[in-house]
């Protein structure tokens, strides 16, 4: 199907925010799929202007309705529902409408923020060859691939060639800012697109995502529990009421606290080192 996202989505305009550059690699940088995390709009803000040795780069801002209302969505949560449906809700529309537009390019680097706390995280989806020449790129050591069954496979980069979302914590007030410019100043030169050419990174932390530790609604974290840092069995991970509550499981905690998704202590990893 030859879809014209501009047909399901009437403001793809405003969504597509600039294009710079021309020819290959063409790169797509996404921010705010999430209205509450300007982080991606100063991202590309700041990166809108720079001058390309090679390539081009286009830039959107995902959903510039909940960005104005500073809401995390308005109806459901946008990286919940790709491909999208072209009626559906405000959400399953702009869905539609960017998986058309995104399988254009050969890179889709996707900006979040987080309000768990630490500092960055590239994840994945896939762990074939298309992404480990990907991660290379990205001067970020903690990976973690997150397969389609944990979340349902509805997010952004499962319908992208080689995607990539880059999470900054431990807030979403911006502050990470020039952190994610730098790294993707960083992926741009290790691909040969802007300044001076830089060194790969080879060697990651891979957290291999299992799912989620499921929790009541009541419960509450033990604060002391650290991301990446390994819960063993036994171990005190918050109360409910006053009743404490010991893990069941030997897993390595991501997106911990404030950051946490509904119903979860956290997302359930296993980590392997690893070199690209
Ligand atoms: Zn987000």
């Amino acid at each position: 199907m030859n879809a014209d996202p501009a047909l399901f989505y009437k403001n793809m305009s405003e969504m597509i925010h600039k294009q710079i550059g021309s020819g290959y690699p063409s790169i797509a940088i996404v921010g705010c799929l999430h209205g509450d995390e300007i982080i991606g709009k100063k991202v590309i803000t700041a990166l809108s202007n720079i001058k390309l040795n090679k390539g081009s780069i286009t830039f959107f801002i995902a959903h510039t309705e909940a960005l104005k209302r500073k809401k995390r969505f308005i109806t459901e949560d946008l990286n919940r529902v790709f491909p999208g449906k072209a009626n559906g809700n405000l959400e399953e529309k702009i869905a539609f409408a960017l998986t058309a537009e995104l399988k254009k390019f050969d890179v889709v680097i996707d900006i979040h923020a987080t309000n768990s706390d630490f500092k960055e995280l590239a994840i994945i989806v896939k762990f074939g060859q298309r992404e480990k020449e990907l991660l290379k790129q990205i001067p970020i050591s903690k990976v973690a691939l997150i397969p389609k069954e944990v979340f349902g496979g509805k997010e952004m980069i499962n319908f992208c060639k080689r995607g990539v979302s880059l999470e900054y914590g431990p807030d979403k007030t911006g502050n990470n800012a020039p952190r994610a410019i730098r790294h993707v100043k960083a992926i741009l030169r290790s691909l040969g697109m802007y300044g001076a050419k830089s060194t790969i990174t080879r060697k990651k932390e891979l957290y291999e995502v299992k799912g989620s530790y499921s929790v009541s609604k009541n419960f509450i974290p033990n604060s002391k529990l650290k991301n990446f840092k390994k819960i063993k069995p036994g171990e005190f991970i918050g109360k409910i009421k006053n009743k404490k509550i010991f893990s069941e499981k030997t897993f390595i905690p991501l997106f911990l606290g404030k950051g946490r998704y509904k119903k979860t202590l956290a997302l359930i990893s296993e980590k392997k080192i690893i070199n690209l």
